[in-house]
């Protein structure tokens, strides 16, 4: 049996509150055969309602469940952690998506607002977030800065009530889609590198962005590279104090690293429409379950999967005092990455051939060599495995911090890539 935490009686009375609004929500008999595992009838109103993760993220993004830990100002609840959990299982339970289409939104551009921006911004911009009626990305790691992304080199200066954004970012996911970004440029290179940073928001159709998808492993462009030439920024959209722009990344760093440790990033979790849950799913992709090592394999990956929950519901537990996630973000997503690579290469190993050939029209392997070759990035997207290990050693175990040797040195005087 699957490890589960039973509902306490609050949990209970929000789960039937969440059900009762789907039922209003959904097309009419969508809820009463999820009840009764009527699948067929399931299928039949989901084809028969042309189901849209974008109209169905405007439904849901105008309910307070969307966002249930946002303040209840701005579009959310201005709950507790576990609302989220519950809102998630039963999305998943109805087969709906349990990743906003506008995860960067939602996920890491609401949050920074929500913390470090003005009323005007937080009135303006979070609403539209929550009901994916503009998409946001992240526009931080550039060509020479990545892991060390203090370093970064694009030139924000200041005109009048203007700012002038040249410079070249690049992995800007959904850029190409995307209304607005969270832009951190430099707006004093003769401060430290962390101090002369300045965070913006910035129109993706603005005069001088230019975005160039780039062609992944995958065979999509989910990322992009971004050109600012020129790009005129009005200092409303400056989020923060000019060079407090660290601390607002800080936020985003941070959240982002919850966003991708408690997902799964495959187009299901975005699409909604599996028709069981996702382990059982996995299992029944795998060939050979008798063989004794092929069992112990998928016996393996089940019990890191239940540590996996376990440790991001003790983290998200933790939260409940009102904490900015912390570095226990971290752990959570080297765990979910790895993981994630070693049950996709076990997939693709125990199909053998039918993991590198398929016929047209075969979605399973088609879909499995896919998430194979995604879960590469996993590892290196949101902060690479190795620098959050870095961070777990200094701030958990509170073993020396890695050597600076740019600490306290204008940033014009450093060298750089
Ligand atoms: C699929 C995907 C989507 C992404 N989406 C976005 C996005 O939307 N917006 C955005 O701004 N960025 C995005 N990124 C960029 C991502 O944040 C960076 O790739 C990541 O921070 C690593 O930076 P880098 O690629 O420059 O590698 P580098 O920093 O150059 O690192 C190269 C290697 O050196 C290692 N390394 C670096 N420093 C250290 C150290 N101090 N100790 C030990 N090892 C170290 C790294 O672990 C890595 O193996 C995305 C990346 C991917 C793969």
């Amino acid at each position: 049996m699957r490890w589960q935490i039973e509902d306490a009686p609050a949990q209970r009375r929000f789960r039937d509150e969440f059900r009762s609004w789907l039922a209003d929500a959904l097309p009419a008999g969508w809820v009463d055969a999820v009840a009764a595992g009527d699948d067929g009838t399931l299928e039949k109103l989901r084809a028969a309602s042309g189901f849209n993760p974008f109209a169905w993220q405007g439904t849901i993004g105008r309910s307070p469940y969307a966002a249930p830990l946002w303040p209840k100002a701005y579009g959310g609840m201005s709950g507790e952690v576990w609302m989220q959990q519950v809102i998630r299982s039963e999305l998943q339970r109805h087969r709906l998506p349990t990743v906003s289409i506008n995860l960067l939104g939602v996920g890491l551009a609401g949050p920074t607002l929500i913390d470090h921006g003005t009323e005007e911004q937080k009135e303006r911009y979070l609403r539209k977030i929550l009901s994916a009626e503009e998409i946001w990305c992240q526009l931080f790691s550039e060509p020479g800065s990545g892991s060390d992304l203090a370093s970064l080199s694009t030139r924000a200066v200041r005109d009048g009530d203007e700012w002038v954004v040249n410079g070249q970012k690049v992995w800007t996911t959904i850029a190409q889609f995307a209304t607005f970004g969270m832009l951190l440029a430099r707006t004093d290179p003769e401060a430290a590198k962390h101090e002369g940073l300045t965070y913006f928001i910035v129109e993706m159709k603005a005069p001088g962005v230019e975005v160039r998808p780039l062609k992944q492993l995958t065979g999509s462009s989910e990322f992009n590279e971004v050109f600012f030439s020129d790009v005129r920024i009005p200092d409303r959209n400056r989020v923060g104090a000019v060079g407090d722009g660290w601390r607002c990344a800080r936020t985003t760093l941070m959240n982002e690293r919850v966003a991708l440790a408690g997902v799964s990033l495959d187009p299901v979790s975005f699409m909604g429409g599996v028709r069981r849950d996702p382990w059982t799913n996995y299992v029944e992709s795998i060939p050979h379950r008798s063989d004794p090592v092929v069992r112990q394999r998928l016996a393996q990956f089940y019990i890191e999967s239940q540590v996996k929950e376990i440790t991001a519901f003790r983290a998200n537990s933790a939260r409940l005092r009102g904490d900015q996630p912390g570095p226990e973000g971290a752990v959570n997503k080297v765990f979910n990455a790895e993981y994630n690579q070693r049950r996709s290469s076990f997939a693709v190993d125990a199909n053998g051939l039918g993991a590198v050939a398929w016929m047209p029209g075969d979605s399973g392997p088609e879909a499995r060599a896919q998430t194979f070759l995604r879960a590469r990035a996993n590892t290196i997207e949101g902060g690479t495995s190795e620098v959050l290990r870095n961070q777990m050693a200094e701030r958990i175990l509170g073993l020396p911090r890695d050597v600076e040797v740019d600490k306290g040195v204008p940033w014009s005087e450093v060298r750089h890539n």
